[in-house]
């Protein structure tokens, strides 16, 4: 299901983070090493990321693999930028296929990714409605178990949440209606909040810069993995990581 990455810190093109890495996105997007439930990733891709002078983020979203988008590699080349949020989409049955579902979402100056599934889709779609207002039930981005993950993460967001709340509360109003597995990542450009529940993470750090993602990008040393069950909370140079539990969640 799916693999994830964001990255915060000093300027990149796309193209560093994404495709020259040894076992980068564009890699895992056929040759996950990590993966536990799927093969490869080739039902669609999305990239978000924030240019100079403009607090919301652009985003460019495709159906097909990534490896197959000859205009991407052309985009990751020229593309500078402080701050990206980018997935590779394994599609969950019953799911739109095309890139209106292909994560990140996003609204406002946030990006949002899911890595995946919402047990019983689309049957338990019901049971995760009623978290929700209908406003946001009738502009979900897309048919799929993300989008509305998505939803519940932008109401709790709304409600005055952060971005580390929103996800942690996005996970306990899910799990209390059905299973699911809820590695989910969100960026507003200056911070990175992160789930693992179900699924792999990782991250590293140096003194200017973090990178998320949910396998490690290459071999080189600094990787920490992040156990199941945690929420993270990033920023350049600086990563906390704490147990997905009630008491945590309660401090927040
Ligand atoms: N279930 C989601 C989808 O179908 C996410 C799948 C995944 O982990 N890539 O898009």
């Amino acid at each position: 299901m799916c693999r994830h990455v964001a990255y915060l810190g000093d300027p990149v093109f796309l193209r560093e983070v994404l495709i020259d890495p040894p076992y980068g996105l564009h890699r895992q997007a056929w040759e996950p090493r990590r993966q536990r439930h799927g093969t490869i990733n080739a039902d669609g891709f999305g990239v978000g990321w924030y240019a100079e002078g403009d607090p919301a983020p652009a985003r460019y979203r495709q159906a097909v693999p990534m490896w197959t988008d000859v205009s991407f590699a052309d985009v990751a080349r020229v593309t500078r930028t402080r701050a990206l949020l980018a997935a590779v989409r394994s599609a969950t049955e019953g799911t739109a296929p095309d890139a209106s579902a292909a994560c990140p979402f996003g609204d406002g100056r946030h990006l949002f990714s899911h890595n995946g599934v919402v047990e019983g889709w689309p049957g338990s779609a019901a049971d995760l409605a009623g978290a929700l207002p209908p406003a946001l039930l009738l502009d979900l981005p897309a048919r799929t178990d993300s989008a509305l993950l998505w939803a519940l993460v932008r109401h709790l967001l709304a409600g005055g949440a952060s971005m580390a709340a929103a996800l942690a509360g996005a996970v306990r109003e899910t799990t209390a209606r059905t299973a699911g597995r809820l590695n989910l990542l969100i960026t507003d450009g200056t911070s990175i909040a992160a789930t693992t529940y179900g699924d792999t993470l990782s991250y590293r750090m140096d003194g200017s810069s973090v990178v998320v993602a949910s396998e490690p990008y290459d071999d080189e040393p600094g990787w920490v993995d992040v156990p199941d069950k945690s929420l993270l909370v990033a920023r350049p140079g600086e990563v906390s990581v704490r147990p997905l539990d009630a008491a945590s969640l309660e401090e927040m």
